[in-house]
């Protein structure tokens, strides 16, 4: 393969208050284990918002966002195995981990214990700034890399990448099956692929809501039964009875209302990350033997595994495809909740800009 570098062009946030805007750079010239992937879809994340506005804190600019990448492999490194170019490819959230620590031993490298590399915003082990997937082409180390299946539309099956893998992980984790009922806080990017993995293990699937005008959507979805949260009987109706619930709410809320409809021994992780810590009744967890737990997205493995799994149920996300240049209007609208259910990114839309 070349030494040469790859050229990029991409939109990039330049700082934490202005628009995003074309932007181009240079990509490593590929390695033998590395695989190139001209981007064809690419979903938008909520995470995309929160680093390109520096709200987390740590934001490096320009920084190209996004890390729900589909496309088609272009070009090769001699020791790839896993490719060939022609096949569907993505990549998601991380582009490299240590490999060493217990964590990437265990399949687990979103827990890297000396911290993953992730696909923007992040040094790679060469001290490179990495560019995620807003962009026309991403080079990645093969084992950072997944098997795309043509069956799945690929539009719907970036958002599979972030959103899929962080709702599928725990609801496998927590081993959510059939005789069991499972609970979904939150209709968004997230909820809404909770709710079709979820009915799609068997379980029988609540979807709490604070807006009723939901309910035909989230049935549509999986849910077999839809609550109002801030509805005080109709939630105590549920009081003790569910197994496990996934919480993909980011904004400030009561978890105790939901602690407190777990069985004993029930569990509910958190996949959203507020940004205010809440207040969490011990009496709720000690008096039921109840779990609180979190979780992130999803090893290597089970990003495989999940997209598998996609491919031979016909499971993708609900997505609403936009060309590049609407990308600042669709930040906008997601802060508002107001996409169904993933935006993402057309990506031949850059070509013609
Ligand atoms: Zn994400
Ligand atoms: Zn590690």
């Amino acid at each position: 393969m070349a030494e040469s570098k790859i050229k990029s062009h991409g939109y990039a946030a330049h700082s934490a208050t202005k628009p995003l805007a074309p932007f181009s750079f240079e990509r490593r010239s590929p390695g033998e284990h590395d695989v190139v992937v001209e981007i064809e879809y690419c979903g938008v994340c909520h995470s995309d918002i929160h680093q390109a506005r520096n709200e987390w804190g740590g934001s490096n600019y320009p920084m190209v966002p996004g890390h729900e990448i589909v496309g088609k492999v272009t070009a090769v490194g001699s020791a790839v195995k896993k490719f060939k170019v022609g096949d569907l490819a993505g990549v998601g959230v991380i582009v490299d981990s240590c490999r060493e620590c217990a964590s990437c031993k265990a399949g687990e490298e979103q827990y890297c214990e000396v911290g993953m590399v992730q696909t923007y915003n992040t040094p790679d082990k060469q001290g490179e700034m990495t560019y995620g997937g807003y962009s026309n082409n991403i080079v990645t180390h093969e084992d950072f890399v997944h098997s795309v299946s043509p069956k799945l539309n690929p539009a719907g099956v970036a958002p599979l990448l972030c959103a899929g893998i962080t709702t599928y992980s725990p609801l496998r984790h927590w081993k959510v099956g059939k005789g069991q009922k499972v609970g979904v806080v939150g209709l968004g990017g997230l909820g809404h692929m909770a709710l079709k993995f979820a009915h799609s293990f068997g379980a029988h699937v609540v979807q709490f809501t604070t807006s009723l005008s939901k309910t035909e959507d989230a049935k549509r979805l999986g849910a077999d039964e839809v609550v109002l949260s801030k509805d005080p009987e109709a939630m105590k109706a549920h009081a003790n009875s569910f197994d496990f619930i996934l919480d993909t709410v980011s904004a400030p809320h009561d978890m105790n209302a939901y602690l407190a409809l777990l069985k004993r021994d029930g569990t509910m992780a958190q996949v959203g990350l507020p940004d205010k810590q809440p207040t969490i009744e011990m009496g709720n967890l000690l008096f039921k033997r109840r779990t609180l737990s979190g979780s992130i997205i999803g090893g290597m493995a089970e990003t495989q595994e999940m997209l598998d799994y996609c491919a031979e149920h016909n499971i993708t996300a609900d997505v609403e495809v936009i060309p590049i240049d609407k990308i600042n209007e669709a930040f906008e609208r997601v802060l508002k909740s107001d996409v169904k259910y993933r935006f993402v990114i057309d990506m031949k839309s850059l070509k013609q800009g």
